[in-house]
């Protein structure tokens, strides 16, 4: 089989098109830490992962110095094999971000030269389990949105057809958060999902008490995301015994073990697992069937354009969250139609780069390691 010969290291900066704000932070840029390899044979594959603001340079001087160099001569078909190689030569920075990140820009140019080669897209390679995903829109619902702005932006997302969206909550009030949700809710009507995402900001008494409010103004919510600080697990099993709505939890795990921990106490009703903060496909599949496993929802985390073929790769998925973010890069789009959208027939993950568009956000001249 061929082997490895080059690994391109790049950062693209990408600025969101709309003001994003949740509980704790505001997302102003996607450093996006690209990985482009190439085999013996001149095949291609390409990866990336993203911050929402800060480290992406720590991600490159990983790959750079410690990642990139010991993908040279291997085999690229042993995916799994590479990414344990990898893993355990950075153990000391395991678990968590900064491995995941850089791990999930070559498993992704890894799965999308297999599929390249192989002339299958990857939600084919990965599983072939649909054709289609619904998808619910969270641009329209941040936290910073006066109640009228987010009626209209909710209402006009629910007009383009999308089944689902999601509005940030954790304002420093009770009723702020549930007067903003009724409001929603009225204008929607009760045939689109409504889901909310407080992003870690509550304490658990706290997150008890607004799901109990939430549930008293008959808000029919179809989740309740991040209410707690992802390492509390206890605390999210008590919130999921006290409450009917179901509990979303993922963007901030980083490794398949931790999910187990969520899904063998009850913690949570829904995995959000994100491809990029997990470490790239290979743990993301291993989540969702340990999440199937468990009869639980997978509704993964931000970068839709990978993880549409990945939710149309297993059983389990529920909704794919749409919030573009890559359209200043890519000629491709993702088509949404009837609220859903139809995973891409091309080889690989299916992204179509546009390379001039790269040169210009690219932070600095691409890394070359051969
Ligand atoms: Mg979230």
């Amino acid at each position: 089989m061929p082997r490895i010969v080059r690994v391109e290291i790049g950062l693209i900066d990408l600025r969101p098109r709309v003001a994003r704000s949740d509980a704790i932070q505001a997302f102003t840029v996607q450093e996006t830490p690209f990985v482009r390899l190439c085999d013996a044979e001149g095949a291609e594959g390409t990866g990336y992962s993203y911050t929402i603001g800060t480290g992406g340079s720590s991600v490159i001087a990983l790959l750079r110095d410690h990642l990139a160099p010991r993908l040279i001569g291997r085999e690229a078909e042993a995916i799994e094999a590479i990414w344990q190689d990898l893993f355990w030569h950075t153990h000391a920075l395991s678990v968590g971000p900064l491995t995941a990140l850089a791990l999930a820009a070559i498993d992704v140019a890894l799965w999308d030269l297999r599929g390249r080669r192989l002339g299958l897209s990857l939600a084919r390679l990965a599983g072939g389990a649909k054709d289609s995903i619904r998808v619910y829109d969270t641009e329209s619902g941040w936290l910073h949105l006066e109640t009228g702005a987010l009626v209209d932006a909710c209402s006009a997302a629910a007009a383009r057809g999308f089944r689902g969206v999601k509005v940030k909550v954790g304002k420093p009030g009770l009723r702020e958060d549930l007067a903003r949700l009724e409001a929603v809710r009225r204008a929607l009507g009760p045939d689109v999902e409504l889901m909310t995402d407080a992003n870690q900001g509550f304490n658990v008494a706290e997150a008890i008490r607004r799901a109990g409010a939430f549930e008293a103004a008959g808000l029919d919510l179809a989740w309740y995301e991040e209410p707690l600080p992802a390492e509390d697990v206890e605390g999210h099993a008590r919130l999921a015994a006290a409450t009917t709505i179901p509990i979303a939890v993922g963007e901030s795990l980083y490794h398949p073990a931790q999910f187990r921990d969520y899904l063998a106490r009850g913690a949570c009703r829904i995995v959000q697992v994100d491809v990029a903060r997990i470490g790239g496909i290979t743990p993301w599949l291993k989540v969702a069937h340990m999440a199937e496993a468990f009869n639980v929802a997978v509704c993964p985390h931000y970068l839709m354009e990978l993880h549409l073929p990945l939710c149309c790769a297993v059983p389990n998925s529920a909704w794919l969250e749409h919030i573009p973010q890559l359209d200043d890069v890519t000629e491709s789009r993702i088509e949404i139609s009837h609220g859903t959208a139809s995973a891409p027939d091309r080889p690989g993950h299916g992204i179509i780069w546009d390379q001039r568009a790269i040169e210009r956000h690219q932070r600095f001249s691409p890394i070359v390691v051969t």
